[in-house]
């Protein structure tokens, strides 16, 4: 199997923004931004999707989370709120087979989504 596209972010085969990272996940912002603020947490492990982890990956999902709101306290999102937003699959708008949590926040954002 070849390299997901958010490998090839994390591996520096691709240009990116990098928001943070550490051993277990990489963030970085991302290249079509749906709200002011629009940052993706990924697992440096290619989980291709969140239906698709297992209890192995609970410590990692924890972190990854745990990230995410650390992440949005960097960025100056804590105050106002934000919304962290994972897609599964095609019905779920999924559109890169890489486990990824969308950041997003600088604007009140609408619900339920479209
Ligand atoms: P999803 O639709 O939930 O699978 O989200 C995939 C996200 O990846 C979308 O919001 C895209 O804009 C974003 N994306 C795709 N390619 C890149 C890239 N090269 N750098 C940053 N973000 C990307």
């Amino acid at each position: 199997m070849g390299k997901t596209l958010f490998e090839r972010l994390i591996a520096g085969e691709l240009p990116t923004e990098i928001i943070f990272q550490d051993d277990l996940v990489f963030a970085f912002r991302d290249i079509n931004p749906k709200a002011p603020v629009h940052i993706l947490i990924v697992p440096k492990k290619a989980i291709p999707r969140i239906a698709e982890s297992t209890s192995e990956d609970q410590s990692l999902l924890g972190h990854l989370l745990l990230k995410a709101a650390h992440i949005a306290n960097l960025v100056g999102l804590e105050k106002n709120g934000y919304r962290l937003v994972i897609n599964n699959g095609h019905d779920g708008g999924e559109t890169v087979p890489h486990l990824h949590c969308h950041i997003l926040g600088g604007r009140a954002l609408s619900w339920p989504p479209g």
